[in-house]
């Protein structure tokens, strides 16, 4: 805490005076552009990464940046999830943009990548695990995927894009990260499955972005539809797909 107070301290001092006006400005009114979504990892800073400014991203954050599938409610459809929550308000805030974010080293992905080795001992004990709970119930499509690599990543009947991957043999990414990058293009899925945001996407109102940090190289990572791969953010690579 007392790191936090310290940083307050220096805000203020350094940063509050330029910003003040913008801040002012943003007082009543808000309109971001994007809906980022991402881990909780406290490795992960999403506004310096991007640059971000106030105002500029509604910006959700859980473990393993999961975004529960609407078919998984059955037929409790009112469930008041966050996700869920985030989606809808972001959605009628007007966002252009939602991508979902992951990165390497996931705890959530070691999680859940160890799950299916689990013993039913350790199966037991991680039932009085919440973080496992989460990922057992709202990530288990990604390990099923994972386990499934080469083959296509589609969706249910009402999914019409199918998200597929690849990985550089040279970049020697560990089970975990491969796991990780999985889990982003089945989180874009996810999103597709709730019918308020499908509409915006079908229409071209609303875009779509896989996102992958690399925190040991600083590097962000954007999934390229066309090569089957997250590709290093840079001037050529930009927003291409
Ligand atoms: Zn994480």
């Amino acid at each position: 805490m007392e790191k936090l107070l310290q940083g307050v301290l220096k805000f203020k001092s350094l940063v509050r005076p330029s910003l003040l006006s913008q801040l002012e400005k943003l007082a009543h009114k808000a309109q971001p552009r994007m809906l980022l979504i991402t881990c909780m990892d406290s490795r992960l800073c999403p506004t310096s990464f991007t640059q971000a400014d106030p105002g500029d991203m509604f910006i959700m954050r859980n473990a393993g940046n999961v975004v529960p599938h609407n078919q998984l409610f059955g037929e409790n459809q009112q469930s008041p999830l966050s996700e869920r929550a985030a989606l809808e308000l972001a959605i009628s805030t007007g966002v252009k943009d939602i991508a979902v974010c992951g990165h390497s080293d996931c705890k959530a992905m070691d999680c859940l990548y160890h799950m299916h080795d689990t013993t039913d001992k350790e199966k037991q004990d991680s039932e009085t695990s919440w973080v496992s709970s989460w990922l057992r119930r709202y990530a288990q499509s990604s390990l099923t995927k994972f386990e499934k690599l080469g083959v296509p990543i589609d969706g249910s009947s009402e999914e019409k894009d199918n998200l597929e991957i690849m990985f550089d043999k040279e970049r020697d990414l560990s089970d975990v990260d491969k796991l990780s990058q999985v889990n982003v293009l089945q989180q874009m899925q996810n999103i597709r499955s709730y019918g308020f945001v499908r509409n915006k996407l079908d229409e071209g109102s609303v875009q779509l972005y896989g996102l992958w940090f690399n925190i040991g190289e600083g590097e962000m990572l954007l999934y390229s539809k066309t090569r089957k791969r997250f590709v290093v953010i840079n001037k050529e690579t930009g927003l291409s797909s």
